[in-house]
């Protein structure tokens, strides 16, 4: 059988077709296929009260919709029209929607599609080294082996790493790439074409280390950069690639990479660039003991003391891990409006420590969910993150520390808010863009979970039935359906940094 899935670019509209074999399957299935991507921005206003050529219908399934009133429909239906989702209600389909085609998703609960904030896609190229060190250790063995990378490398990284992301229920990422080899290629654009061809909705940002060894800081100074060829290239970037409309599939963003890899002046300018294009910035920030000490040494400060003095914390800036943060770095970041990407598997397998999510959030500090790169998370599953977000807090604060509801919303409506998409994106409603995950929960690991959000979130990755991104089916059935993900896993076994 043939997936009826468009492929990734210059994808031609592709109707519904009641006389294909169904692209989704479901036990009953009226018709089925996916939808597809048609690249202009969604209307304002959805359209609603009738179905258009493009119009398909998810009906029967448990629904998490994660709008305003965080209604939760037992059985309902959503109806997508291209990029944009139209509808989302309980009950069965009306009759207005009754001539599209429609999926049945019996068995299934529909959730907003998981956005990850905190990756670094390059890394699949090293996973499984120095398994057992701290984050400076870690990257002490880790820069020599990445100053060898080069485009190709990346390419074949960063495509696993978004398949095996999308196969997560992952529909948006960032990713954080901070290593450019003198003589590596085009490494940046390298993981913009992987995200095309995967499908992924993608921010990657353009990270930089300018403080090597010799001048105090932790990475060899053959993997740093000047601090005039990063603004040069930052800048170079922004132009060519971020996309600020509403339905953008790649917006760009500034990251230098960490307080113990980068300059005073970098992290200065990079803001002053990043606020002057109106794009979004990241960094590091307070993930180990280390970094904390670090920091104590050469600024006599914190972490967030540090970042605050440069004037950086705002509300266009999210920060990756936080676990090492204090009373008062909580409230200023909450002040600041500043999130923080939480990477709970991340900080497990570096044994840097677990990030006090029910203070931030107590605070007001905006979250989101991070798998960090695949190096420091060999799993690096997105899902898995929202399951281990609630079981780290509990862990630490009891079983009223976080809900399994509150960990979800942290992997969909809270990953938007940091990347400034949450009128986009995030949650299940009429005029936000159509990305859906479609869990199945019927099988023998879920079936008779009564509370399917405490299935998806506390049991085991259930099948993903269907993943859309921007409308566009990128998995069915399990399988990711906009490349063939043998080809990938080839290509990754393949991808060997020289030498190492
Ligand atoms: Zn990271």
């Amino acid at each position: 059988m043939t997936s009826t899935c468009p492929r990734p670019s210059g994808d031609d509209p592709v109707s519904p077709r009641g006389d294909d074999p169904p692209s989704t399957p479901r036990r009953g299935a009226s018709s089925a296929n996916s939808v597809s991507p048609r690249g202009d921005d969604p209307p304002s206003t959805p359209r609603r009260g009738a179905s258009s050529a493009n119009t398909i219908v998810l009906s029967g399934c448990q629904v998490v919709t994660l709008n305003p009133r965080r209604d939760r429909y037992a059985s309902g239906y959503i109806s997508v029209d291209g990029t944009q989702i139209t509808e989302v209600g309980p009950g069965p389909v009306p009759e207005r929607l009754a001539g599209a085609p429609q999926i049945d998703a019996t068995g299934c609960l529909a959730t907003p599609g998981l956005v990850n904030t905190h990756h670094h896609l390059y890394q699949w190229a090293t996973r499984g080294r120095a398994v057992d060190a701290t984050l400076f250790g870690w990257l002490t063995e880790l820069y020599p082996v990445w100053a060898r990378i080069d485009e190709q490398i990346v390419r074949a990284a960063a495509t696993a790493a978004l398949t095996w992301l999308a196969r997560s229920g992952c529909t948006t990422t960032m990713d954080h790439h901070y290593v450019f080899p003198r003589d590596g290629g085009d490494v940046l654009g390298a993981t913009v074409e992987s995200a095309a061809e995967v499908g992924l909705r993608f921010h990657p940002t353009r990270g930089s280390m300018d403080l090597g060894e010799s001048a105090g800081g932790l990475p060899p100074d053959d993997v740093v950069e000047q601090i005039d060829t990063i603004i040069g290239a930052t800048q170079a970037a922004i132009e060519r690639f971020h996309d600020p409309s509403p339905g953008s599939m790649l917006r760009i963003g500034v990251a230098p990479c960490s307080p113990f890899s980068v300059t005073r002046d970098l992290l200065t300018e990079s803001a002053a660039l990043a606020r002057s294009s109106g794009v979004r910035l990241h960094t590091h920030l307070a993930e180990t003991a280390d970094e904390h000490d670090y920091c104590a040494e050469h600024f006599g400060c914190t972490p967030a003391e540090y970042l605050d003095s440069l004037g950086w914390l705002g509300g266009d800036v999210w920060l990756a891990h936080c676990v090492h943060l204090d009373d008062a770095g909580i409230a200023r970041l909450a002040a600041a409006g500043t999130g923080v990407a939480h990477c709970p598997g991340s900080n497990a397998r570096l044994g840097a420590g677990i990030c006090r999510t029910r203070a931030l959030l107590d605070a007001g500090v905006p979250v989101g969910l991070g798998v960090d790169g695949a190096a420091s998370n060999e799993a690096s599953s997105l899902l898995g993150e929202v399951s281990e977000a609630t079981r780290f807090a509990r862990a630490v604060g009891g079983p009223q520390a976080m809900t399994a509801a509150e960990a979800l919303e942290l992997g969909t409506l809270g990953g938007a808010r940091l990347l400034g998409r949450e009128a986009q994106i995030g949650s299940l409603e009429p005029g936000k863009l159509a990305d859906i995950a479609l869990w199945r929960l019927d099988g023998l690991p879920h079936a008779g979970i009564g509370d399917p959000v405490a299935a998806l979130v506390l049991g085991p990755q259930p099948p993903l039935e269907l993943l859309l991104v921007n409308g566009r089916a990128v998995v069915e059935r399990d399988r990711v359906v906009t490349v063939d993900e043998q080809q990938v896993a080839d290509a990754a076994q393949r991808a060997v940094v020289p030498g190492a």
